[in-house]
C-alpha cells in the first residue's frame, strides 16, 4: 500500500497502480498524494517495464471529491499529479471502467495509452458546475480528438460512450472484457512485448495543426445565443483556442488562469448550489431514509386530458403499465391519440425508436370503467379542476381500489384535505402536482395532506426519482409553493404595467436576469385563457380577493389566448414562437389605464427586477414560516426545475442571500409604505434573518 487509498504492486513486468477510494474513486487529497507516490515507486521499480493505472470498485476515477468543492485544494494539486504522469519516463497505460469524468479523465489523458471496457463512459462535466477542466484537460483533449470534438465534449458536459471515444481518438482500444484490471494487464503485457514507447499526449500536435480560427468565432457566437448569461462556456472556448495557438506549457498556464477566473465567478457557487439542491430535496427532514415504501408496480390515471396524458407518458416511459380512464370514449380516444402523436414526434426527431414507441403505447391501457382500477397500486387523478368532480372521483376510488393503494390528485389549487375527506382512507391520499407539459417538466411537487401516511410520502418521493423527476415535498395551501410564488410575480408585473412599464420591457428585464422566458411570454405559452378562466370562476364564486377584470381578461375575451391562437400579449407570425410587440395590446393597456385614472410614468429596469424578485422572496419566506416548504433549498429547487429560474444564480433564496437580506428587507418595507398592500408586509422570518445578519442558507 502506498497510502490508505492507492496501492502499488507488480504483476510480471507490469507495475500496477490501483486507486481504491469508494464509492467513486473521487480525486481527493489522499488519492492525489497516493498517485504521486505510487508513480514514483513504479518508476523506481527496476523490474517494472510498463506501468498500469486502474481503479477498484465500480468505476474509474469519476471526478473531483465533492467534499473539497469550493475550498482551496491542498498539495499536491491535480495539475502537479498530472504533470508527473505525463512526464513519466516509463510507458503508462490506463484501463478505464465505469465512468472517467473530469479530473479522472484528465489523469487518464496524461497516461500514454488508454483502453476502456465497452460499458465505460468518458466526459468533462465541469461546465455544468460553472467550471472548466483545469488540469490540462482543455489542452490534452484537443491534442487527442481535435478542437471541434473537444469543444463538443467540454461545452456539453455530457459523457461519451467508449465506442465514441475510440472513434474520436480519445482512447486507443475498447475491450469486451469484464474486469478493468485483467484487460489493462493484457494491454500492458502487449506494450512490454512490443516495446510501445512512452508517448506523452502533451507532445502531440497532429490533431491541432492547420485549424481554421473561424471555428472559435462560430462557437462564441453560438454561445452568445444559446447561453448568453454563462461565464464558463466562453472560457472553455478560450482555453481550447489556446491549445491550438500556444505551445503546450503556455496553453496550460492560460487554462489555469481561465480556470481560476471561473472558480472566482459567483456563477460557480450558484451552479454548484443548484446541482446539490436537486439531490438535497430528495432527503425529507423528519422522514428517515429507511421509512418503508409501498410497492408500486401498476398505475392508473383519471382524466385523459393535457395533464393526464402527460402523466401517463411519464410512467409508461419508466416502464410502468398504466390504465388511463376518462368519462367518455371520445375524450379517451383523443387523449390516447394525443399521446401517440407526441411519441411519433419524438421518433421523428430520432429520440425514440419505432420499437420504443410501440412498447410505450402498449403499456397504456385506456378504459372507461373504474372496476379496471381495482388492482392499481397508485391512482393519479387529473380530471377537471372542480372540487365536486374530484370528491365524486375519490369516493368512487375509495369504493373500487384495493386496500393500501395510493390515491393521488394533480390538483393545482384545491384543498387536498377536503379531497381526502371524500374517502374513508385519508392516510392514502396525497397530492402529486405535475407541471405542464408533464412528460417534459422535471418538477413534481408532492403535497402532503394533514393525514397523509409517512410511507405514502416516502413512496411518492421515491417514485419521483424513478420517473426521472425532481420531487419536492410541500404542504397544502392555495397554489402550493411554485404557483403561489408565481402569483406574486404576476401581480407585481401587472402593477408595473399599470404604472407605465410595457410587457416587453418587463419581459426583457426578466430574460436579462436569466429566465428563459419573460412573464408575459410565459403567459402566452401557457395560455392567456388559463388565468382568465380561474379568475372568472373566482369572480363567479364571489371571491373577495378575485381582482377586477384586467387587460389580460380583455385579451382572453377577444380570443387572444396566446401562442395557440397566434396572438395573446404578443402577436406571432404563422408557425413562429417569436413574440412580437403588438400596438393593439399597447392601445388596450393605455385604454385600461385611462379608465382607471392611472397616469403612466417611466419605470426603470432596476425597479422592475427588484419589485418582481423581492415580492417572490417575501412570499417564499412566508411559505417557510408556515412550514409549507421545509427548507429554502426546496423552494430553490422548485423554481429551478419548474419555472426556469437561472441555475447560475443558484436559486431564488440562494440569490437573495447573495443580494443580502438587509437590502431586500429594507426595499420591501419601502414598497409597503409607498405601494401598500398586505402582500408587501415584510415576512417576520425575513425581518429576523436580516436583523441577525443571517441568510436563508443559515436556516
Ligand atoms: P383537461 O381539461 O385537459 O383534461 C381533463 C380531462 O379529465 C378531460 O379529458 C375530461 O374528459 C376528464 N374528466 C373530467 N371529469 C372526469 C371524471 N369525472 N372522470 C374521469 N375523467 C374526467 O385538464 P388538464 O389541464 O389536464 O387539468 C387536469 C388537472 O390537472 C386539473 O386538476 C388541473 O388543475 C391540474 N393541472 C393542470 C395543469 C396545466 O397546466 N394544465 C398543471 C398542473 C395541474
Amino acid at each position: 500500500m502506498v497510502n490508505s487509498v492507492v496501492s502499488y504492486r507488480r504483476v510480471g513486468r507490469v507495475g500496477v497502480i490501483t486507486v481504491d477510494y469508494p464509492p467513486v474513486n473521487a480525486v481527493g487529497l489522499a488519492v492525489r498524494a497516493g498517485l504521486v507516490a505510487a508513480l514514483a515507486q513504479g518508476v523506481e521499480d527496476a523490474d517494472a517495464a510498463v506501468l498500469l493505472l486502474v481503479a477498484a470498485g465500480r468505476t474509474f476515477m469519476a471526478g473531483a471529491d465533492i467534499r473539497e468543492f469550493g475550498k482551496p485544494h491542498q498539495p499536491p494539486i491535480l495539475p502537479e499529479v498530472i504533470a508527473a504522469f505525463d512526464a513519466c519516463p516509463k510507458t503508462i497505460v490506463a484501463s478505464i471502467h465505469g465512468t472517467a469524468l473530469g479530473g479522472g479523465l484528465e489523469i487518464a489523458m496524461a497516461c500514454h495509452y488508454r483502453v476502456a471496457l465497452r460499458s465505460a463512459k468518458l466526459g468533462m462535466p465541469e461546465v455544468k458546475l460553472g467550471l472548466m477542466p483545469g488540469s490540462g484537460g482543455t489542452q490534452r483533449l484537443p491534442r487527442l480528438i481535435g478542437p471541434t470534438r473537444a469543444l463538443d465534449m467540454i461545452l456539453s458536459g455530457d459523457p461519451v460512450s467508449a465506442a465514441q471515444a475510440l472513434a474520436d481518438g480519445l482512447i486507443d482500444a475498447v475491450d469486451d472484457g469484464e474486469a478493468a484490471l485483467a484487460v489493462g494487464l493484457r494491454v500492458a503485457e502487449r506494450a512490454c512485448a512490443e516495446d510501445w514507447p512512452a508517448h506523452p499526449t502533451s507532445g502531440r500536435t497532429d490533431r491541432i495543426t492547420g485549424i481554421d480560427p473561424a471555428l472559435f468565432t462560430a462557437q462564441r457566437t453560438a454561445l452568445d445565443k444559446r447561453a448568453p448569461h454563462l461565464f464558463s462556456p466562453q472560457r472553455c472556448v478560450d482555453a481550447v483556442e489556446a491549445a491550438v495557438t500556444l505551445p503546450f506549457a503556455e496553453g496550460v498556464a492560460r487554462e489555469r488562469a481561465l480556470f481560476l477566473a471561473c472558480m472566482e465567478s459567483p456563477q460557480r457557487a450558484g451552479l454548484i448550489h443548484a446541482f446539490f439542491a436537486e439531490r438535497e430535496v430528495a432527503k425529507v427532514p423528519g422522514l428517515p431514509a429507511n421509512t418503508p415504501k409501498r410497492d408500486v408496480r401498476t398505475v392508473a390515471v383519471i382524466g385523459a386530458g393535457t395533464m393526464g396524458g402527460g402523466i401517463a407518458m411519464c410512467f409508461a416511459n419508466a416502464g410502468f403499465p398504466v390504465r388511463l380512464l376518462d368519462t367518455g370514449a371520445g375524450a379517451l380516444d383523443r387523449g390516447v391519440q394525443a399521446i401517440g402523436r407526441i411519441y411519433e414526434a419524438s421518433a421523428q426527431k430520432g429520440k425514440l425508436t419505432a420499437e420504443q414507441v410501440d412498447a410505450r403505447m402498449a403499456l397504456i391501457h385506456p378504459t372507461l370503467s373504474y372496476d379496471d382500477l381495482c388492482d392499481a397500486d397508485l391512482v393519479i387523478e387529473a380530471a377537471f379542476e372542480n372540487m365536486e368532480v374530484k370528491r365524486r372521483i375519490f369516493a368512487e376510488l375509495d369504493r373500487v381500489c384495493k386496500a393500501g393503494a395510493i390515491l393521488a390528485t394533480n390538483t393545482s389549487t384545491l384543498d387536498i384535505n377536503a379531497i381526502a375527506d371524500a374517502t374513508r382512507r385519508p392516510q392514502d391520499v396525497v397530492g402529486m402536482h405535475f407541471f405542464s407539459p408533464a412528460n417534459v417538466m422535471k418538477l413534481l411537487e408532492n403535497v402532503r395532506g394533514e393525514r397523509t401516511a409517512e410511507d405514502v410520502v416516502a413512496t411518492v418521493m421515491d417514485l419521483a426519482r424513478r420517473i426521472g423527476k425532481v420531487g419536492v415535498l410541500v404542504g397544502v395551501c392555495y397554489g402550493f409553493v411554485g404557483n403561489r410564488i408565481l402569483h406574486q410575480r404576476g401581480r407585481e408585473v401587472m402593477t408595473l404595467v399599470d404604472e407605465g412599464a410595457t410587457p416587453e420591457q418587463a419581459d426583457r428585464v426578466l430574460t436579462a436576469f436569466g429566465f428563459p422566458l419573460g412573464h408575459f411570454a410565459m403567459t402566452d405559452l401557457a395560455g392567456v385563457d388559463v388565468g382568465w378562466r380561474i379568475r372568472e370562476q373566482r369572480r363567479a364564486s364571489g371571491d373577495p380577493e378575485a381582482q377586477a377584470v384586467n387587460w389580460l381578461d380583455r385579451l382572453a375575451e377577444q380570443g387572444r389566448f396566446g401562442q395557440k391562437t397566434g396572438a395573446g400579449v404578443y402577436r406571432y407570425e404563422p408557425g413562429s414562437r417569436n413574440p412580437l410587440p403588438d400596438p393593439a395590446v399597447e392601445a388596450l393597456i393605455a385604454e385600461d389605464r385611462a379608465q382607471r385614472g392611472l397616469t403612466p410614468r417611466p419605470v426603470s429596469d432596476d425597479e422592475i427586477r427588484d419589485r418582481c424578485l423581492y415580492a417572490m422572496v417575501n412570499e417564499a419566506a412566508k411559505i417557510l414560516e408556515e412550514g409549507i416548504a421545509a427548507r429554502p433549498v426546496d423552494i430553490d429547487a422548485i423554481w429551478l426545475h419548474g419555472y426556469g429560474f437561472p441555475a447560475h444564480r443558484g436559486g431564488l433564496l440562494f440569490w437573495a442571500d447573495q443580494v443580502g437580506l438587509p437590502v431586500i428587507a429594507k426595499a420591501i418595507e419601502g414598497y409597503h409604505t409607498t405601494l401598500g398592500g398586505a402582500h408587501w408586509a415584510l415576512s417576520p422570518l425575513l425581518r429576523r434573518l436580516a436583523d441577525e445578519g443571517r441568510g436563508f442558507c443559515d436556516l
